[in-house]
């Protein structure tokens, strides 16, 4: 299958196509028949770095961003700060540039302060201190989040000083912020043992996809 049959959203088929991408990647083309069905399905997938997997959750998510809505629609979080970066600039904003309204982007990272009046971006991407930290000041609101995603779950769970920390934050994200059951939760993976799978089954509300 092509993008196009896919049915994205044309300004995502311009975006796509100036990334240079010909044809939809294994993970992309999993992923997002899920992303795109009426009411949007959940999703734990297993994808190795390379698969093209920020882009299959970039994709899902943009389609259900409206950029005339000036309120975070979109929440990425990422183990590491350079996760974070690298799926900003590398991806969500090249395969945006075509959106209209412009897409906003916020990056929650340790040192970056959320203005007082609150985020309005159209999409938020950040590590799971910083998320939290805007979430607590009430600078970020997920009202109209319609897509959460998780990336490097593995990772969140390393056996850093951060692993607990971050499984909590991500925890408290989803039980204290996230409106039930009006928003899809995307979790990748690089490997799935038993740990993994668990927080994914916290994060995600059923039912789940799983693929792999
Ligand atoms: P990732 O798995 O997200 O780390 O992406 C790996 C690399 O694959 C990135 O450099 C992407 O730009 C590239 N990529 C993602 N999707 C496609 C695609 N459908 N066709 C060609 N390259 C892609």
């Amino acid at each position: 299958k092509t993008f196009q049959e896919m049915g994205l959203p044309p300004a995502l088929l311009k975006g796509v196509q100036s990334l240079g991408f010909e044809k939809p990647s294994a993970i992309q083309e999993m992923a997002l028949p899920m992303c795109l069905r009426r009411p949007p399905e959940n999703l734990l997938a297993q994808a190795q770095s390379g698969s093209g997997k920020t882009a299959a959750f970039c994709l899902a998510g943009l389609c259900n961003v409206d950029t005339r809505l000036a309120m975070p629609q979109m929440l990425v979080v990422t183990p590491t700060r350079e996760l974070a970066v690298q799926c900003v600039q590398e991806t969500l904003l090249p395969m945006a540039k075509f959106m209209e309204p412009p897409l906003e982007v916020f990056s929650a990272l340790k040192g970056t302060h959320p203005p007082r009046e609150g985020i309005r971006a159209h999409v938020v991407v950040g590590t799971p201190g910083s998320v939290v930290a805007a979430l607590d000041k009430r600078r970020l609101l997920l009202t109209h989040c319609a897509t959460f995603v998780l990336d490097e779950a593995d990772a969140m769970l390393e056996d850093s000083g951060d692993s607990t920390q971050h499984r909590n934050k991500c925890i408290q994200i989803k039980n204290r912020y996230l409106p039930p059951g009006q928003h899809q939760t995307l979790l990748f993976s690089a490997t799935f043992p038993r740990e993994v799978k668990e927080f994914g089954l916290q994060l995600a509300q059923s039912p789940v996809n799983e693929i792999s």
